[in-house]
């Protein structure tokens, strides 16, 4: 199978590719129907669409056919790029992100930072092995900066939890010493990505075709779809990565964030950073 890749920021190609994949599903009947009746073409509640579950259940399935991958993007400030282009993305391990915590905060009495660790060891668990991205990295910049500002929101939560009541705010800015803020992009084989997250996206696509077949746009604020992988990522799938000279950052009222760090020990190695 050849390799389309689902790229969330290019609405207007993937809005004429419907036709390709699901013609026989979103038909010319239906599409005049729509275009009749303008209902309002929401993402979450399909219910302006005849036989929405039917509907939709054959589209994700086409989708899926079609597209072999679905490009997201990942934040991160890690202190070395190199690791990624060898190893690819590791799920998350709580158990090397308490190395880290206890590494950058040697100076703390060690107690409290065993402490904290012992306290998320339940999210620890929890959220073990899994790896989050966005469909868009200027989304992901300008509103999810914090990820790139601090790193692993694992980390910063506990960070914060040090000593709340004095230094935990001060203690989270720590982080901001460490590494360099990344964008990774990465195409990920469509059978990563949950089921339930193939039928966000279907659903999100409807969304978008209906409201253009009705003439009614809902203005959603362009929120991009969310991909939960609980698996590590190989490095064939990493096709790029950047660091942005301007992040929004959303601890300090969305204002700007200046990076100096615009290059690392990966940009030789990728192809586009
Ligand atoms: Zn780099």
């Amino acid at each position: 199978m050849s390799e389309r890749v689902f790229d969330w920021r290019k609405r207007r190609s993937w809005l004429a590719r419907i036709r390709h994949y699901a013609g026989d599903i979103l038909t010319p009947e239906l599409k005049a129907h729509i275009s009749r009746e303008r209902p309002d073409c929401w993402s979450d509640d399909l219910s302006w669409l005849p036989d929405w579950e039917c509907v939709v259940s054959e589209f994700v399935s086409a989708l899926t056919d079609y597209y072999s991958h679905f490009k997201g993007f990942h934040g991160c400030r890690p202190s070395s790029l190199k690791s990624y282009y060898e190893h690819g993305l590791l799920g998350q391990s709580s158990e090397r992100l308490h190395n880290v915590f206890r590494r950058i905060f040697a100076d703390v009495a060690q107690a409290d930072v065993e402490e904290v660790i012992q306290q998320f060891s339940d999210r620890g668990k929890r959220e073990q092995g899994t790896i989050w991205l966005l469909g868009c990295d200027k989304f992901l910049i300008s509103q999810c900066g914090h990820y790139l500002i601090q790193g692993s929101e694992y980390l910063m939560a506990l960070a914060a939890n040090l000593e709340p009541s004095r230094q935990g705010e001060a203690y989270r800015f720590r982080l901001r010493n460490y590494g360099v803020p990344t964008v990774l992009e990465i195409d990920i084989p469509v059978w990563y990505v949950p089921q339930s997250q193939h039928m966000d996206v279907a659903k999100m696509i409807l969304s978008e075709w209906g409201q253009l077949v009705a003439r009614k746009p809902l203005y959603l604020n362009g929120i991009p779809p969310c991909y939960v992988l609980r698996r590590d990522i190989p490095p064939e799938c990493l096709v790029g990565h950047h660091h942005p000279e301007m992040i929004r950052d959303p601890h300090n009222g969305y204002r700007a964030y200046v990076n100096n760090f615009l290059t690392c020990d990966g940009c030789q190695t990728s192809t586009s950073g």
